[in-house]
């Protein structure tokens, strides 16, 4: 299958405090697959490390209350953008992140509390149509059992 993924799932150091999301479990699962990574907020061009940021009534701000809404959205119209160029079958995405989150997102008060909803890129592919997972029920739907190509192969986005 052609998957376009969260970056940081693949080890990008492209979180808001420079890290990443790498799971064992996940590379496993994706071994045999051809990935897209993104980073919707890279494409946004957000810096790294950045302030970290929830969605509060619609717009994306950061938790020194600025709004971030223009470059989350800016980040997530590109990341759409290679989506449609490159067609995946599939978009895995990282849980609870306010770009990424797939299901569940914070509630905008920066206290760790989640309520269901989207983030801004995940709602954007959703809408345009693209099956799009989270990470985390990826993982417990078993992967492996989906057909892979013959050639795994990861794309530079
Ligand atoms: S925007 Fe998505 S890909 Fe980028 S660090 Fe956040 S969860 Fe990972």
């Amino acid at each position: 299958m052609k998957i376009l993924i969260s970056a940081c799932l693949l080890g990008e150091n492209c979180k808001y405090n420079g890290g990443n999301n790498q799971n064992p479990e996940l590379l496993r699962l994706l071994s045999g697959h051809t990935l897209i990574p993104v980073c919707p907020e890279i494409l946004g061009g957000l810096p790294v490390p950045r302030v970290p940021a929830e969605i509060v009534n619609g717009v994306v701000v950061n938790r020194e209350n600025r709004s971030v809404d223009e470059l989350f959205r800016l980040g997530a119209e590109k990341a759409l953008e290679i989506a449609e160029k490159k067609k995946p079958d599939l978009i895995i995405l990282q849980s609870r992140s306010p770009s990424c989150g797939a299901k569940e997102i914070y509630d905008g008060t920066f206290s760790g509390k989640l309520i269901p909803g989207q983030g801004v890129f995940a709602e954007l592919a959703s809408c345009s149509g693209f099956h799009v997972m989270d990470v985390e029920d990826a993982i417990a739907n078993r992967l492996e059992e989906l057909e892979p190509d013959l050639n795994t192969e990861v794309y530079k986005s």
